[in-house]
């Protein structure tokens, strides 16, 4: 017989690492703050894990402080490319979509694939998938933000002189808004998801971590979840959630994340953050980046704990 305390739902919301300016930090904060509420309000009224995940994915896609739906990061030819997934920890089922350019929330998609019999569909065939099963397209147009305007400018002013060896990581002013969560409801089952315009200036066709299971993504029920964020080349290398969720076996969640992050420096060279969640409902996050947006929320509390410096003024 099965003597564990009954499964505790929680969720742990991030919204992207890096050097979040101090005057994005209200932003930043605000929105994981009401995404992680509305997770929990799913999970309090005994809503699944998944579902959480999606609410709470979709809200930040809708957010223009983040690069994820509107607001993404533009390519170096100036095009929003998003990719996005989530994962069901009762059976290890993915749905994954990439490089989609006329999706208003990718992290709806992601769920419709899952629901198929693929794993990941990329660029015109998720699209058309998309027009199939009923997901909302837009004009690419009405996902670009003037911020991501310039930022391309900037991106392509500097480009012109940088040493092309200096990747994203090394740079300050990297990419600073995917969105990601992890939740256990209380089944006890377990989901993971994110969403991201990946990183800004990147060739088209890039894919990063997010929708990758076992790099940006990992939830299984027999263990934990974690997502993550940052340089998604070295978080693709180390496969940084499934070797924090790995880490779970042993370790306490907080532990876990810390020594997947510090595996991925060793080995990579990476800057990345995680958030990590056992399946017992104890969480943990690390980042070796300047700044991690992240909200948490649990029946023990009474409003989400934010973390992250407070806003100014
Ligand atoms: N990991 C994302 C990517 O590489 C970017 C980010 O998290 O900021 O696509």
């Amino acid at each position: 017989m099965d003597k564990r305390p009954p499964p505790r739902p929680a969720i742990l919301v991030h919204g992207g690492a890096w050097a979040i300016p101090d005057e994005e930090w209200p932003a930043h904060r605000a929105g994981v703050d009401r995404a992680v509420r509305a997770g929990w309000d799913v999970l309090r009224r005994g809503g699944e894990a998944l579902d959480a995940i999606e609410t709470v994915v979709r809200l930040l896609e809708d957010d223009p402080t983040y690069d994820a739906g509107v607001g993404s990061v533009l390519t170096r030819d100036g095009h929003v490319e998003m990719d996005a997934a989530a994962m069901d920890g009762r059976d290890l089922r993915v749905g994954a979509v990439a490089c989609v350019r006329t999706v208003r929330n990718p992290i709806r998609l992601a769920r419709e694939v899952m629901r198929s019999d693929h794993v990941l569909l990329v660029g015109d065939g998720a699209e058309r998938f998309a027009r199939e099963v009923g997901v909302e397209t837009c004009d690419p147009a009405a996902l670009v933000v003037d911020r991501e305007r310039v930022r391309l400018e900037t991106w392509r002013r500097d480009a012109a002189t940088a040493d092309p060896r200096d990747a994203f990581q090394h740079r300050p002013d990297g990419p600073r808004g995917t969105v990601g969560a992890v939740a256990v409801d209380r089944g006890g089952n377990l989901a993971a998801g994110g969403s991201t315009g990946g990183t800004p200036g990147k060739r088209s066709g890039r894919v990063g971590d997010t929708p990758i299971a076992g790099a940006g993504l990992w939830a299984d029920n027999r263990v934990g979840a974690a997502a993550c964020t940052g340089w998604g080349e070295g978080i693709l290398r180390i496969g940084l959630a499934r070797t924090a969720v790995g880490h779970l076996r042993e370790a306490a969640a907080q532990d876990a994340a810390w020594l997947a992050v510090r595996e991925m420096e060793d080995r990579v060279s990476g800057r990345a953050g995680v958030i990590v969640l056992s399946r017992d409902g104890s969480l943990g996050y690390a980042f070796n980046t300047p700044r991690m947006a992240v909200a948490f929320m649990d029946e023990e509390l009474e409003e989400p704990f934010v973390i992250g410096p407070a806003p100014r003024g």
